[in-house]
């Protein structure tokens, strides 16, 4: 019944760790869940306001089409210019996604044939994999290890699998690791040289920009387009459900080099017709409004993350210090591995988080905590921790 490339995709990874949470959860045991990078936080009202607003407007109630309208990509231009130095043709170098997730997986589609590669890291947020597979290429995983501070050895590739790559992906701020080296510059540049050299893309997924803890992370993330030579051979993905609590609303962008941008755009003119309306008025809003929100969002964080970490290093275990993101990467003792330790936490007192392995093997030795879970959850959490034995 099933195609050959459905075949493929890998299948769910946590079915046991699910299987157990809903036995407890019928037994009426409370589970705490860390799993999802989903903001328990409502979207700012000002951008709320605005979409209702706009949903009056019986204009935007028709077919979107489109990389988006023009105030819209006006705005993501200056949002861009002022917050990373570079400088986008609203009408060429951006467009509109149903999400950024949209578009990363659908980005395979218009550069990769069968067998070609694509660079991916690992562990790393899944859609990279499953849209090169979907698209019947060949993923080359480049590990991301503590030792590196979780960056990909690019020097490593070799050379028979860089002149057989068309595609690359990196992503800083990174999930699930939290890592966000400062010497990420020098692995963009390196990506821009071997792009250049062995005429490949990069796509650089920035959906974590803006979640930076403001006292550990003193300049903001960077744009990958700010590496002299990027828009050549590159662009960037966008989001603004991290930044603004909007993952449910569904839009993102992609911006940089223009016929990338158009390989993009025809996949998805064949395939969707856009974002409402009405939702791009309000990423306006957010984009163009005051931004003490995201700030505020970044406090918030900050808090859950003293809470967490601290009730971490009680426990006696290891968590990498994250300077963006709003994950934990904490390390299993070795008793554990990454799936046997989740099991047991959940087990023990119903706090479930996601096992690292399920990012890929070098996340094994690793439980991502996201700290998307309210406040008192977070207290409550901590507590019920502190009483488990390893
Ligand atoms: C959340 C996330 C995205 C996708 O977000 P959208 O809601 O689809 O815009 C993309 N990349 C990473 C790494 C993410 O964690």
């Amino acid at each position: 019944m099933y195609s050959d490339r459905l075949r493929l995709l890998p299948s769910y990874l946590f079915i046991t760790l699910d299987r157990k949470r809903k036995e407890l959860e019928e037994k009426g045991v409370k589970i705490i869940n860390f799993t999802v990078g989903d903001p328990d936080l409502p979207t700012p009202k000002h951008i709320r306001d605005k979409l209702k607003e706009a949903v009056e407007n019986f204009s935007t109630h028709r077919y979107p089409f489109g990389g988006g309208i023009k105030e819209f990509r006006e705005a993501v231009a200056s949002w861009y210019n002022a917050r990373f130095k570079v400088a986008l043709d609203p009408e060429k170098e951006i467009y509109t996604l149903i999400g950024s997730k949209e578009g990363i997986g659908h980005l395979p589609i218009a550069f990769l044939n069968p067998g070609d590669i694509a660079l991916i890291p690992e562990p790393a947020y899944p859609v990279y994999n499953s849209g090169t597979v979907l698209s019947l290429g060949k993923p080359y995983y480049l590990p991301l290890k503590i030792e590196r501070n979780f960056l990909p050895d690019l020097d490593a590739i070799p050379h028979n699998i860089l002149q057989k790559t068309k595609l690359m992906f990196l992503n800083y701020p990174n999930n699930p690791t939290s890592a966000y080296p400062e010497n990420v510059v020098e692995v963009f540049e390196k990506a821009v040289y071997l792009a250049k050299k062995y005429n490949f893309i990069v796509a650089h997924d920035a959906a974590y920009s803006e979640i930076y803890y403001p006292d550990k992370c003193k300049v903001p993330p960077m744009s990958f387009l700010a590496v002299n030579g990027a828009k050549d051979i590159g662009i960037e993905f966008h989001s603004l459900s991290k930044t603004f609590n909007m993952t449910g609303w569904r839009i993102g962008f992609v911006c940089g080099n223009k016929d990338i941008i158009a390989g993009i755009a025809k996949v998805k003119d064949n395939y969707d017709s856009g974002v409402f309306t009405a939702i791009q008025y309000a990423g306006i809003a957010a984009l163009t409004g005051p931004q003490d929100c995201v700030e505020e969002l970044r406090k918030i964080y900050m808090r859950r993350r003293d809470v967490m970490l601290k009730c971490f290093q009680n426990l006696g275990l290891e968590v990498y210090e994250p300077k963006a993101t709003f994950y934990l990467w904490v390390k299993t003792p070795k008793e554990y591995t990454s799936e046997s330790l989740a099991e047991k936490l959940l087990d023990d007192c119903g706090v479930m988080a996601t096992p690292g392995s399920g990012f890929g093997p070098s996340g094994e030795g690793y439980l991502r905590f996201s700290l998307t879970v309210e406040d008192s959850k977070i207290e409550e959490a901590a507590k019920l921790l502190s009483k488990v034995k390893f």
